[in-house]
Formats: C-alpha cells, sequence, structure tokens
C-alpha cells in the first residue's frame, strides 16, 4: 500500500519505486505516558516497525532511492553519514536484499554502543565500510573509490545523499503522510494538530510537511533540531520542500502547488544539546520515561530529545496542542543474534577505536 501512488497513478508510472518497507505502519495511542504528562490526546506513529528485517525512518526514503539506483542500472551504491549512522546501516541492509553493492563513507563521531551495533551490522550484510575523522581527510580517498568503481564496473556507482534527503528520498515522507490521512479516515486516531519528529537531514520533516499540507490535513508540523543548525535550518528545510514538490509536480501536475507560509515551519532547537550524537539528561530522561509507561525503545541521538521536547510542550501547555502525534523514526526490530558472532577486528582498523574506548557517559549501562 503506497497510498501516494494510488491517489496519482502519473507517479506510479513514473517514480521509480522498489517495495522494502512493511507498511502501514501501526499507530498507537500512548495512554500511560499521556496521563503522565497530562494529555488524553497522545499517539504515536510506529516507523521503527517499517521494515521487517531493519526499521527507521530511512526505509521510506529508500523505497525510492533504490528503485532509481535500479532503474538506472547501477551496480553499487555510496552513501555518506556519520560512524553510527542509521542510514548508511539502511542503505547496507537494503541495497543488499535488492542485489546491489553498497559503501558507506562515515565520519567519526562521539562514541555510543548503537555505533558498535550499527557498523557490526552493516558489516554483516556485506557493505564496504570507509572510515574517515574529517570530510577533508575522505575528499580524495572517495574520489579515487568512484573511479576505480567506475573502471571496474563500467558504471558509476549511484550516490544516495546523507540521510537519504534528497527530492526523491522526501517523496518516501510525502507518501508516509497520505498514509496517516489513510488511518485517520479508518478511524485508527482522530486527526492530529500536531505531529513531532526529529530534524536531521530533514527529509522526514520536510516529507511529511509537503505530504500533509497536499493531504488536506490540518495537522502541523514540530520539527526537533538535533543535528549543527548548519543542516538543519529553515532555510534549506524550505529549499528541500520546493524541490520535491516541483520534482512531484514535473511528474504529475495535477498534485497540489503547494506553498509553504512562514508559520509552516516550526523548528524547535533547545532540545540539541550543542553536539551531534551527545546524549542529554532530558533526552534521556525522556527515554527511560517512554520505556517505563509505554515500553517503547527510544535512543539519545534523535528520539529521544525529540519526546523530551515533546513532553516539555505538553508539560506547559496541556490540551491546548490538540491531538499530539509523536512520530518514531528509530529502528524497532531487533538484531542483535545477527550480530553477535561478529568480532569487530573485521572491521577496517579506524573503526576499533568505538569498540576499544568507552562510551560517552550518558550511555553507560547502570
Ligand atoms: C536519520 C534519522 C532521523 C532524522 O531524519 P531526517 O530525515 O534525516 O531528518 C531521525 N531519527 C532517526 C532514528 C534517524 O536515524
Amino acid at each position: 500500500m503506497r497510498p501516494l501512488l494510488e491517489q496519482y497513478p502519473l507517479l506510479k508510472e513514473r517514480l521509480p519505486h522498489v517495495p522494502l518497507g512493511e507498511l502501514p505502519t501501526p499507530v498507537m495511542p500512548l495512554v500511560h505516558l499521556g496521563a503522565e504528562i497530562g494529555t488524553e490526546g497522545l499517539y504515536l506513529k510506529h516507523d521503527g516497525l517499517s521494515g521487517s528485517i531493519y526499521g527507521g525512518n530511512k526505509v521510506r526514503k529508500l523505497e525510492f532511492l533504490l528503485g532509481d539506483a535500479l532503474r538506472k542500472g547501477a551496480k553499487a551504491v555510496v552513501t555518506f553519514g556519520f560512524a553510527g549512522s542509521n542510514h548508511a546501516l539502511a542503505t547496507a541492509v537494503y541495497a543488499r536484499k535488492v542485489g546491489l553493492e553498497s559503501t558507506s563513507i562515515l565520519l567519526a563521531q562521539i562514541n555510543a554502543r548503537y555505533v558498535r551495533r550499527n557498523l557490526l551490522l552493516s558489516h554483516a550484510c556485506g557493505a564496504e565500510i570507509r572510515h574517515f575523522e574529517s570530510e577533508r581527510a575522505a575528499y580524495i580517498p572517495t574520489t579515487a573509490l568512484f573511479v576505480r568503481k567506475r573502471l571496474s564496473q563500467g558504471k558509476f556507482a549511484y550516490i544516495i545523499s546523507p540521510g537519504g534527503s534528497s527530492p526523491l528520498g522526501v517523496v518516501g515522507y510525502v507518501n508516509a503522510a497520505f498514509e496517516l490521512k489513510e488511518q485517520v479516515a479508518s478511524g485508527v486516531m482522530p486527526e492530529p494538530d500536531r505531529v513531532f519528529v526529529a530534524l536531521g537531514t530533514m527529509g522526514t520533516a520536510v516529507g511529511l510537511t509537503l505530504g500533509l499540507k497536499a493531504a488536506g490535513l490540518k495537522t502541523r508540523v514540530v520539527s526537533v533540531r538535533v543535528v549543527d543548525e548548519k543542516y538543519g535550518n529553515r532555510e534549506k528545510f524550505v529549499s528541500l520542500f520546493n524541490k520535491t514538490r516541483d520534482l512531484i509536480l514535473s511528474l504529475d501536475s495535477s498534485f497540489p502547488r503547494v506553498e509553504l507560509a512562514g508559520d509552516d515551519v516550526e523548528i524547535i532547537h533547545d532540545f540539541f544539546g550543542g553536539r551531534y550524537a551527545r546524549f542529554t539528561e532530558q533526552g534521556m530522561a525522556a527515554v527511560d520515561l517512554v520505556a517505563k509507561t509505554e515500553g517503547i525503545t527510544l535512543e539519545g541521538t534523535y528520539t529521544g530529545k525529540t519526546m523530551a521536547a515533546l513532553i516539555d510542550r505538553v508539560r506547559d501547555r496541556g490540551a491546548k496542542d490538540g491531538i499530539v502525534l509523536f512520530w518514531n523514526t528509530c529502528n524497532a526490530r531487533d538484531f542483535s543474534s545477527t550480530i553477535a558472532g561478529i568480532n569487530h577486528r573485521q572491521l577496517p582498523r579506524s573503526c576499533s577505536r568505538y569498540f576499544d574506548e568507552d562510551v560517552q557517559p550518558l550511555d553507560r549501562q547502570p
């Protein structure tokens, strides 16, 4: 079920797409957490279950991106991220599933247990991992890698943007908004007034904003920035929105010509904590509260910070925000048994430090 493609047959015909996800993802009321923070109108959209092997928000984007790579006859894909990148991992998992080689160009980040797990699963999926200290250090080896692939495969590798947030990837979240509309129509939940979502490379928040407007829902997106402001900001948000809308319109001119009004973009900056992937006290308190009240696992880099912002807002404004939907973007599939037997010495030596060095204090187990 891809309601955007069903509603716009020209898009179905023209957009590259390969089904990867288990969609629609479930919507569930958060009754206990709601009672704890003082609202009866709290729900969760569980994109953690978006894929059977590995879930999270990157799966919806990859349906279009890998679809495009296949349509163009690529043999390999290359993508970029920080060492623990969920996007790089999702790319490794689903590239293999559709028969493409994958390479992840990774940059150093603050250490956490999920970094170890993600590196191990990427390796188990056969991804080639290249890790660098900085963008500068990555530049020449990455260029050389593209040349080498071109020579050996007779084709350029297909480049997937960081986070999968190119206009084509963002279409995955335009579809997600149409999916939510169908769930609202079938009575799974009332029409939300607000959706809270993490803001990283912005594709998720931009796609939802565009899709919700195009689908005619009143729902407003509240984006919680969890990356440096040079990556996640209003200007880039507007630009990605317009490019994605124009891509869709170029394929089907009957799609609504939606425009962003000034107050359509709400970005909360106060929960970032100053550094990407550095866990915060507030974020981890939110992770603990959601685990205790609902038995749902969030994490410290994206969803804990986003939930902390939601909790703060609801506690502050009570029912004034109406029906609030938390869009869970983090994987909920357990892959610990897949990586149990893998020795991290099989990874490139530049990744050893994530295993040899301690994780950040807020990630240490009690
Ligand atoms: C990548 C990611 C995000 C951010 O999504 P963007 O589309 O890059 O803004 C949020 N949560 C998790 C768990 C992610 O892996």
